[in-house]
């Protein structure tokens, strides 16, 4: 009746809020791994958008709690996480720029989240999997009236510089999800090959896979072009200096300068400045495109649950609490009409239609 009706009213409001909105934080606490049924979690409690930390004597004793659009706890599966991510891989297909991070110490979860577990299986692959594999499916949904051109770019960037996980084939053209999985497999053998050459080098290093999309309207001719950054970043950890001197003080150092340089730019777009620091480093500047205004954003914030990791743990936290209270305006399409503005402009009508019967 009536109240249904107000009901969907008040989701309508709060989906137009969500397009307004276009960045958005997730926590997620992975497991604890040891497997020990007397393990004690630092995680206090997780209802829905609030995780509390239970803080010990050194961090001020007591409980902390932080804000985010959303908390997974240990046991989110992978498509319980991508459920939520969903409707920005929809987007990229609308012509939006689309970012997508993975945030957090080394250890805490960020590679499970975005590529999957190293025996990777159909229901363990990562949101990098089931986001080309969304992509693919919604591209054959829309065939009869979109051509879509897909091709992807695996970047990875170390110290500053950028590098190939795939030699010579920095674009690559891909057709289906088997292209999509041969060129990740290609991509991980040849880090894990720098993984044992230079000291798990991965945790040292930003890894993006980049996904262009073009659609060409069948009717009209006219080309939308959407793009989506999928980034594992380097370890957030901060990295005592007084016990690290060469290569690996250099490492810290330049992940310091791009983490930071990463919160700048964020902080920077929040307070609309007219000049936004991009070019500070190399990761924002790849991902300039897909970082501001026009854009979406998504980071993934991970946690460890033990104890011995509460102190990086807090200062994440905090970190992504920023970044949660960043408004970055409207996202927008390079293209007139949207789905989504479609969609919410169905439901409209829809929903004056039930008012008018009553
Ligand atoms: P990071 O990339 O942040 O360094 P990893 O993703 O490599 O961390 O995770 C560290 C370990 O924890 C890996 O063995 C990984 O498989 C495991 N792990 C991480 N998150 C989960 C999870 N949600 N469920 C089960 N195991 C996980
Ligand atoms: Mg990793």
């Amino acid at each position: 009746g009536y109240h249904r009706v107000l009901e969907e009213n008040r989701k309508l409001y709060n989906q137009v809020q969500d397009l307004k909105g276009n960045i958005r934080v997730y926590c997620r606490v992975r497991p604890s791994l040891g497997g020990r049924s007397d393990f004690k979690s630092v995680v206090d409690s997780i209802e829905e958008g609030t995780i509390t930390i239970n803080t010990p004597a050194k961090y001020g004793k007591g409980s902390r709690s932080f804000n985010f659009n959303k908390v997974f706890g240990p046991s989110s599966t992978q498509a319980e996480v991508f459920a939520d991510t969903r409707p920005l891989i929809r987007s990229v297909l609308d012509g939006y720029n689309v970012c997508i991070f993975a945030y957090g110490q080394t250890g805490s979860g960020k590679t499970h989240t975005m590529t999957g577990p190293k025996d990777l299986t159909e229901t363990s692959q990562g949101v990098n999997y089931r986001a080309l594999s969304d992509l693919f499916f919604i591209a054959e949904q829309r065939k009869d009236t979109l051509q879509y051109d897909v091709s992807v770019q695996m970047i990875e960037i170390y110290n500053e510089q950028n590098g190939f996980n795939v030699p010579d084939a920095s674009l690559v053209h891909v057709a289906s999800m088997y292209d999509v999985i041969d060129l990740m497999k290609l991509g991980h053998k040849n880090r894990v090959v720098g993984a044992t050459a230079l000291n798990d080098r991965s945790s040292r290093s930003h890894s993006c896979l980049t996904v262009h999309v073009q659609g060409r309207d069948l009717t009209s001719g006219a080309v939308l072009r959407g793009c989506m950054h999928l980034v594992d970043l380097a370890g957030s950890e901060r990295v005592d200096k007084s016990e690290v001197a060469g290569d690996r003080l250099k490492e810290a150092q330049h992940i310091n300068k791009s983490l930071s340089a990463l919160g700048d730019v964020i902080s920077s777009l929040a307070q609309k400045n007219a000049h936004v620091p991009y070019r500070n480093s190399k990761l924002t500047q790849l991902l300039q495109d897909s970082l501001g205004g026009q854009a979406k954003t998504l980071m993934f914030v991970h946690i460890s649950p033990e104890l011995n990791a509460v102190g990086e743990t807090l200062s994440t936290l905090k970190f992504a609490e920023r970044v949660a209270t960043v408004e970055l305006g409207a996202a927008q399409v390079h293209k007139d009409t949207t789905s989504d503005v479609k969609d919410l402009k169905e439901q409209i009508a829809n929903l004056k239609a039930a008012l008018a019967k009553k």
